[in-house]
């Protein structure tokens, strides 16, 4: 049976890619492929920007998904944090 995401943060700490713009500093600032949307979200899970993971440009990559402790992240399915 699949865990629950516990906002751990362990995924977006082991994405491969951190270099894209964030949305909250008007794109000053760099977040990783998989995020959590608004530093204050509560829940505070994250979301996986499809555009920008490497996993679905190139079908490889998923070192979220390995370093993840809940077993929460499922890439050929839709996310269900
Ligand atoms: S998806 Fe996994 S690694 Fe990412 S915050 Fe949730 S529990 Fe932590
Ligand atoms: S599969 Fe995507 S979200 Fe996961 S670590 Fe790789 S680039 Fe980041």
């Amino acid at each position: 049976m699949r865990k629950i995401c516990t906002g751990c943060g362990e995924c977006a700490a082991a994405c491969s890619d951190k270099e894209n713009p964030s949305e909250f500093n008007m794109g000053l600032g760099q977040r990783s492929a998989i995020y959590v949307p608004f530093p204050q979200a509560v829940p505070n899970k994250p979301v996986i920007d499809r555009l920008r993971c490497s996993y679905f440009k190139t079908g490889k990559c998923k070192f979220c998904v390995t370093k993840c402790p809940a077993q929460a992240i499922r890439l050929d399915q839709q996310m269900k944090l």
